[in-house]
Order: structure tokens, then C-alpha cells, then sequence
């Protein structure tokens, strides 16, 4: 039976997380205006703070934290500001989560330390992967590979070490032959163009890349398998399996952010002496009340379909609906919570003296990357119906 009881322990864990992520609020106004990506000891106070992996008992640089508890501590951390993915630091990318589910054990450990951002997307291909233009072509003279292409919005691309690049070896042969490749930063032929101006999280940086004939060793092709499979037998499928992973955790990102604009939330209300205790009944209710206690319901709800995603891969069973679900439901409510916070609070919601404003603008992209909303829905319908795409796209 699934059960979300906290242990004492993990009590103690997601205080803990919590405390240390209110140090980068401190700093989260600074840099959004910024729209900078400020190195780990910006945040000196935080040097105080062992680090919430040692906490969680053994877990390596390559774990991505896809685990029941591991989304209430992402949740935590989003809390406190989405700029503490920027402290972190290692092993929080979304190719550490592609190298995890998909890598060799030598590829685990020679690039496991690294900050891996995944690059799929590109001028032509967004929501439909396998429109990928960029190309690897094979030089069996000194065993490597020649990346040709472009890739736009890359999530922390800037900073990055390295990128889990998407690309095909035949573009005849369509989604069976696209591949996915380790490319390390400082490779000739690599170039960062630019860094993107966003809506929200600016402390983020998102880049674009142009691959010019980029060499990269032959052993670099992430899981290590050339071959092209046959149409059909779910090669790509398996490619797409890292999403199961990471986008509950997407969502679990958004739901921090929700959950902090509640707390605010709540605390104004109340400090303007609006009743927002349960059990007075729907009769009982101001109308201020009544909406925030909706919104309140639709966070639980959203993150319980985080939770089950992230139990389901805990026990080892597929999760690809539930994982859909999950970023569905999650970017969704977390638009509606933000976007209901500010009508309970007015002109102060969006006065740039309160975080308010800054939550609502980063909590919009959780319905963009890893798959829009609509994207999302069309996983679920396909997935529900045993439709393919063909029949349903
Ligand atoms: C800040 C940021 C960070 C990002 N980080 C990354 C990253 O790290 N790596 C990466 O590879 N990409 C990243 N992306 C790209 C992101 O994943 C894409 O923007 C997203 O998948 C949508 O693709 P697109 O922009 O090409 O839109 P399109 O695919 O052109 O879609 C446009 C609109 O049409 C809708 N739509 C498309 N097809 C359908 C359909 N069949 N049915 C119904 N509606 C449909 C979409 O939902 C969307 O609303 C990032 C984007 C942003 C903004």
C-alpha cells in the first residue's frame, strides 16, 4: 500500500532542507534582477550547511533524487528559491538523469562528477523530439563521431560541464535514429552562441548551441549501442524513459514555488484577520477563505501525483502515465495557485518588494520544458486509449 508518512528522520531531513533554502531566498530577489547565475559562494551563509545528500545516506553525484522523498526535498528547495539549483552545483542537470537511466558503468563514472544539461530541442524541433536535425556521423578512421547542428533553450547551459546532446545517425531511418551523445564543454567546435532573457527563472541560464563539426570520441555515445533499431521495436521509447524520472521532478520544482506563494499567502491573510481555520463549513466561509482552501486542495492533489510517480519508480514499475500525470496536473495547478494568490492579494501580489510576483513568473515555465501541458495530454490520452501516434497526435 502506498504510504506517505514522513520518518522521524525524514522530518528531520526536510527541516533541514528547508532551513538551508531560505538562504537563497535571501538572495532570490538579487538574482532575478541579476538574471545571473551566481557560483556556490555567493551564498556564504550557506557554507554552514553540509549538504542535503550526505543527509540522505550514500547517494551518488549520478542520483537524480527520483524517489518519494527525494520530490519533497526538491519541493523544499524550491521553496526556499529556485536559484538553489544554481548552489548545488553537481550532478543536478538533466543529463545526469539521462546518464543515470541510460549510461554504461564506465560512462557513470567518467563523467557521473560532472554538471550534464540535456539538449534536445532546436529551431525546428520542439514538442516532436524526433524532428531532431542535428547530425552524428561516425569517422571509423579515428573513432569518432561528427556533431553537426543547433540546439536552443539548453537549462543551465551556461554553466554546464558537459551535455547530453540529441542527434541522428540516419535521418532516413526517423525516430529509430536518434541517438543520444556525451558532449564535454571546452570541445572544439562546441560554441555556447548566447544565453537566453527569460520571463522567469533568470537565475537559471538557458543557452543556445552550434555544434561545427565537433569531434567526440566513439565511446561517447550514451549506453553505447550503434546500432540502428528497427522502426517500431521502441528504441526511441527507450530513450524517452529518462522523462519518466524527471518530469514528476519538474513539476516537484513548480510545486515548491506554489507552495511558498500559499505560505505568503496565508501569512497576509491572516495578518489582515481573514479566518482561514478548516471546519467552519461553506457557510462559514469568507469568500477570501473559501478560494485560498480550494488552492490549498489543488497543491495536495498536484503534489500527490508527484509522489505516486516517484513511488512507482521507487518500486521499480513502470510509470510513464503516472510521470505524464504528474507534469500535466503539477504545471497546470501551480499556474492556478500563483495566479489565484495574487487576486487574494491584490496590488501587493505583484510590487516587486515581495517574492509573489517573481513565483508566478517562474513557476510558467514547469508547463513548457519536458514536455508542454498539451504534450503531456496527448501521453496520457495515447497511453489510456493504447493509441499510437499515428492515430492520435
Ligand atoms: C526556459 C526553458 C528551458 C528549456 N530547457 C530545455 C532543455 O534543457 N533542453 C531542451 O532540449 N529543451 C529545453 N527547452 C525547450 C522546451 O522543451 C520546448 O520549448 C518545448 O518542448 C516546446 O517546444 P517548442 O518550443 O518547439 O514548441 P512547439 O513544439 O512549436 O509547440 C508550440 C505550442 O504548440 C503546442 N503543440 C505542439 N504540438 C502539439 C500537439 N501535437 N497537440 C497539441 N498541442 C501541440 C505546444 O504545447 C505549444 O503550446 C526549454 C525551454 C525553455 C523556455
Amino acid at each position: 500500500m502506498i504510504d506517505f508518512t514522513l520518518s522521524e528522520n525524514d522530518k528531520k531531513l526536510l527541516d533541514y532542507v528547508r532551513t538551508e533554502s531560505l538562504v537563497a531566498r535571501k538572495y532570490a530577489r538579487e538574482y532575478d534582477e541579476n538574471e545571473e547565475g551566481f557560483p556556490p559562494d555567493a551564498l556564504p551563509e550557506a557554507d554552514q550547511y553540509p549538504g542535503v545528500w550526505s543527509l540522505m545516506g550514500g547517494r551518488g553525484a549520478e542520483d537524480t533524487g527520483a524517489s518519494a522523498i527525494g520530490m519533497m526535498v526538491t519541493m523544499a528547495e524550491t521553496w526556499g528559491d529556485y536559484s538553489i539549483r544554481m548552489r548545488k552545483g553537481r550532478g543536478v542537470g538533466l543529463g545526469n538523469a539521462a546518464l543515470s537511466a541510460a549510461g554504461t558503468d564506465e560512462q557513470k563514472e567518467k563523467f557521473g562528477g560532472l554538471l550534464l544539461s540535456m539538449a534536445i530541442t532546436e529551431p525546428g524541433c520542439g514538442s516532436d523530439p524526433s524532428l531532431v536535425q542535428t547530425t552524428a556521423v561516425l569517422d571509423e578512421e579515428t573513432d569518432e563521431w561528427v556533431i553537426n547542428g543547433e540546439k536552443i533553450f539548453v537549462t543551465t547551459g551556461c554553466r554546464c560541464d558537459g551535455v547530453v546532446l540529441w542527434a541522428t545517425l540516419d535521418k532516413s531511418a526517423g525516430r529509430a535514429g536518434i541517438k543520444s551523445f556525451l558532449v564535454e564543454k571546452e570541445t572544439p567546435g562546441f560554441i555556447v552562441a548566447h544565453k537566453e532573457k527569460k520571463l522567469g527563472i533568470r537565475a537559471d541560464d538557458t543557452a543556445a548551441y552550434v555544434f561545427q563539426d565537433c569531434r567526440i570520441p566513439r565511446g561517447n555515445l550514451l549506453g553505447g549501442k550503434e546500432e540502428i533499431p528497427k522502426q517500431g521495436s521502441g528504441g526511441f521509447r527507450g530513450v524517452m524513459k529518462t522523462f519518466n524520472m524527471t518530469r514528476p521532478m519538474t513539476a516537484a520544482f513548480g510545486l515548491g514555488m506554489s507552495q511558498a506563494a500559499l505560505d505568503f499567502t496565508r501569512e497576509q491573510l491572516e495578518e489582515a484577520g481573514v479566518d482561514l481555520s478548516y471546519g467552519a463549513g461553506t457557510h462559514g466561509l469568507s469568500a477570501a477563505a473559501a478560494k485560498f482552501q480550494e488552492l490549498e486542495a489543488l497543491q495536495e492533489a498536484a503534489v500527490l501525483t508527484v509522489l505516486r510517480a516517484a513511488w512507482l519508480s521507487d518500486q521499480g514499475q513502470p510509470n510513464n502515465l503516472e510521470a505524464s500525470i504528474s507534469k500535466a496536473k503539477g504545471g497546470s495547478a501551480v499556474r492556478t495557485i500563483t495566479q489565484g494568490c495574487i487576486e487574494l492579494l491584490g496590488p501587493m501580489a505583484i510590487s516587486r518588494e515581495h517574492l509573489l510576483e517573481k513565483w508566478f513568473r517562474d513557476v510558467r515555465i514547469t508547463d513548457i520544458y519536458e514536455g508542454t501541458g498539451q504534450i503531456q495530454h496527448l501521453i496520457i490520452a495515447r497511453t489510456i486509449l493504447d493509441y499510437g501516434r499515428a492515430e492520435l497526435n
